[in-house]
């Protein structure tokens, strides 16, 4: 038995779905392939599920986090808090509205931003703090806010991964001002292609978004640009796609759930071994990605590959340890249990569509590592 990391076959049973939907917006008399009513109905199917003010739909999950910032006014000589450990539109957006990331360390094992080290890197010249939640764990969003309200900043709600999550009643992407969704081919609602969307419950950011994926036009009076904002605009084709495959997500969601439920229970007499799984519970749990933490990483990721089994290093490195992100790693701070993380996590395959079997046998041939400390 092979298992693949990431499956080839994620949307077998939507191809026709698929094909249909490229003839019906290719064939359509409009021919409209950009932010038609395709777009506007799957916006308003996303706000009504999540109960938002409002759902801006754009191009991908990083220039949403874009969008938000520049709506906020965020820019040069403005600090944004974000996560050490994570992926690089964390840091990128706000580097590329032309403010300053500053790294906050994470929890050790849940891996989100501890709200300690977030705290402590407030300045005074801190707009915004953008935590994120990861893997299968969703950020300290109570306590984030009372430090967002405590300190005047803004809070933006890095959601990408945690649709369908919910915490204390409130789900992922309304904790913030504003939360964000990604749907790249990996995401739990990945698609086709790229795009992702901007959800809030402040009008007027909304509406800013929606100016802002167009390069500032009011979507009344074309060529006015009210002020400068991107390209960021969301495709028909996907608009219909995702609107499809918007009603099988819930069911996606809990076979993920059960799938982890599953794996952690396997794996919660490994700790002696050095082999950690995530917290249980459905609770402030989003699904996105199953993260082991294991001493022995790398020999674990070994002996599955020779088990038939794809693992994933998500993410190999901190984000201040980056080239990229060089300049924003002030000599003398230090991000522990980032660095840990990147050298014990490893993520084991989760996808919904995969068999009892294959999910025992990911659980037994983890169980058959044999472990140990370093
Ligand atoms: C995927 C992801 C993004 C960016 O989304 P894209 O659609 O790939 O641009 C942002 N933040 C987090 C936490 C993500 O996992």
């Amino acid at each position: 038995m092979t298992l693949p990391f990431f499956p080839p076959d994620l949307f077998d049973d939507d191809r026709e779905l698929l094909l249909d939907t490229v003839r019906r917006v290719g064939l359509a008399e409009e021919q409209k392939f950009i932010l038609g009513e395709r777009t506007a109905r799957f916006e308003e199917a996303l706000r009504e599920q999540i109960g938002a003010a409002d759902v801006v739909a754009c191009g991908s999950g990083t220039t949403a986090l874009m969008l938000v910032l520049r709506s906020m006014d965020i820019g040069p000589g403005d600090e944004v808090v974000v996560p050490a450990f994570g992926c690089a539109p964390l840091a990128a957006s706000v580097v590329n509205v032309g403010a300053t990331p500053v790294f906050a360390d994470v929890h050790p094992w849940t891996m989100v931003v501890e709200p300690y080290e977030v705290e402590q890197a407030i300045t005074g010249r801190t707009a915004a703090i953008m935590p994120a939640h990861m893997f299968s764990v969703m950020a300290d969003m109570p306590t984030m806010r009372s430090l967002a309200e405590r300190h005047d900043v803004r809070l933006i709600e890095d959601s990408a991964v945690a649709q369908g999550g919910v915490l204390d009643g409130i789900p992922a992407g309304r904790w913030g001002e504003a939360g964000v969704f990604s749907f790249v081919q990996v995401k739990t609602f990945g698609s086709i292609g790229e795009g992702g969307a901007v959800v809030t419950d402040d009008e007027e950011i909304g509406q800013r978004v929606r100016m802002l994926r167009n390069h500032g036009q009011d979507g009344k009076q074309r060529f006015v640009h009210h002020f400068v904002g991107f390209n960021s605009r969301f495709d028909e084709i996907m608009a219909e796609f995702q609107l499809h495959r918007l009603a099988g997500l819930a069911a996606r969601l809990e076979r993920r759930a059960q799938i982890a439920d599953y794996y952690t229970e396997r794996f919660s007499g490994l700790v002696e071994r050095g082999i950690q799984p995530p917290p249980t519970g459905r609770e402030g749990r989003c699904f996105y990605v199953y993260s082991l933490l294991a001493d022995r990483r790398d020999e674990l990721k070994r002996h599955l590959t020779e088990h038939g089994v794809g693992t994933h290093v998500y993410y190999p490195s901190p984000l201040p340890a980056q080239p990229a992100f060089a300049e924003y790693a002030p000599p003398g701070r230090f991000w522990p249990h980032a660095e840990l993380a990147s050298s014990r996590i490893l993520a084991l395959p989760i996808y919904p569509h995969l068999t009892d079997a294959q999910v025992e046998h990911v659980a037994d041939a983890v169980c058959a590592f044999p472990g140990g400390r370093p």
